[in-house]
Order: C-alpha cells, then structure tokens, then sequence
C-alpha cells in the first residue's frame, strides 16, 4: 500500500513530481476508462498470466478512429514532458470485450538511460505506459543501485495486450490485459549481467529478493492492482502490474 509518508505527501499538496502527475493522471484517466469501456473491471484479482509471451491485437480487430479525449490528451503530453518515445495507436476492437482506447507504443531510443522493456514496444494503454515509466525511473533504478549496485538494463515481461478474461474462464469478467491496462514483469536484467526474476529469486533474504520485494512494494503505490508471487501460485513468476483506481496490493 501506498507508505504514510506518500499519502501525507499527496495530500498536502506538495510540488507535483512527475509520480503524482501519472497518479492524477490514472485517476482522471481512469474514470474515462471507465465511462469508455463499457465492460471495464473493478482493479481486483487478475488471476491468469497471458496465454503467450506478446500479444498484439491479431489482424482481425478492427481498427477505429483513435480518439483522443482529455485525459489521454494529458497522458500523453505527461510522456512527452517525461522525455519518452511513443507513438499513439488507434483505438481498436476485438472480439465482445477487448477494446483499447488511448493506447501508445511505448517506443526505445538509443542509448537512453531508461531500462528497456523486452519484448520492445510494447502497445499500453497511456495510463499504464506512463506508470510503468515512472515506477521504472522512482522505483525499480534507484533501488537496483541501493541493493544490487548495478543498473537495470532490462525489464523482462510476460505481456501486456491479451484479450481474454480472467483466468481465462469462458464466462467471466475481463482481464485488464483485455484493455492492455496490465503488463506481467518477469524479471531484470543487470548491467553487471546479473539476472533476476520473480520466478526464482523472490523467496528468501538474499539482496535480490529484498529488492523484488522493495518494488513490489513500491508498484502498490503506482499502480491500481498489484500481485505478486505473494497472492497465489499463478502469480510465482511474475508481478501483474495494472493501471486503475483503487489499491489492490497483494
Ligand atoms: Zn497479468
């Protein structure tokens, strides 16, 4: 959950940090989202990591006028103001209940100083591209220093776009991965060439699970959901990461 001293902070109304402005961002957006997407989910359990490493929408959706409302339009001058590449994609449809709206390719550039996402460009709704790169640069490379002295080159994930419902259930409410509004992390990659992931470095109280530890903690105060290896066995690989309201932190 989000620290005292993180909630103390927003409420006094301090200096917007660009953390706080992906926050107020992700609650306007959310709304929206919410208002947008018919079938939008409460934030709570995502219970199935996508099917296959990378999904993008497959060439049968069908692909709308991208819209633009306000708080995508802030969403994506928030990721502009954070010095990153991405490029808006169309809104699109595919199946009942996988619609994205808002969406970016968040995209690398040479010799940035922001750990890559691997598999690269990954399409995110903007809400969850600009929270992923701000637990990214606050969270995940200051405390890769703290703890493993080295610098996060790469940040290893499962997916982002699947369109599916949670756990994969024929009936069933949609998984946020259905609206691209969830990324599954794996792991990272060191710039000493260490590797760490959820999967075998989360348990026992070695510098890399602390730090596993520290930004999952962390994520909780970024993201709308949080799970981890901490929630159930389907989450012992990966940290679900989802853009939303609410604090869902397991
Ligand atoms: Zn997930």
């Amino acid at each position: 959950m989000a620290s005292p001293a993180r909630r103390a902070e927003n409420q006094a109304g301090r200096l917007m940090t660009w953390r706080q402005g992906a926050v107020a961002a992700t609650l306007t957006g959310s709304t929206l989202l919410g208002t947008l997407v018919a079938c939008t989910p409460l934030p709570l359990a995502d219970t199935q990591a996508p099917t296959s490493p990378y999904q993008q929408p497959a060439g049968a959706a069908q692909a709308a006028p991208r819209q633009a409302p306000a708080a995508v339009q802030a969403c994506e001058a928030k990721l502009a103001a954070m010095g990153l590449n991405f490029r808006p994609v169309a809104d699109r449809s595919e199946g009942e209940f996988c619609r994205v709206t808002g969406a970016v390719l968040l995209t690398d550039r040479p010799n940035q100083l922001d750990a890559r996402l691997s598999p690269a460009n990954p399409m995110m709704a903007c809400l969850l591209a600009a929270e992923v790169a701000t637990w990214r640069r606050e969270d995940v490379e200051p405390a890769a220093r703290e703890i493993l002295g080295a610098d996060v080159r790469q940040i290893d994930h499962l997916g982002v776009y699947a369109c599916r419902n949670v756990n994969n259930q024929v009936d069933g409410r949609p998984s946020a991965h259905a609206r691209a509004a969830a990324i599954d992390v794996a792991g990272f990659r060191l710039s000493d060439g260490r590797q760490i992931t959820v999967a075998g470095d989360w348990h026992g109280d070695t510098p890399a699970a602390r730090f596993l530890h520290q930004i999952r903690d962390q994520a909780c105060s970024v993201f709308g959901t949080t799970l981890s290896p901490d929630y159930n066995a389907i989450h012992s690989d990966h940290l679900h990461l989802e853009a939303g309201l609410g604090r869902f932190c397991r």
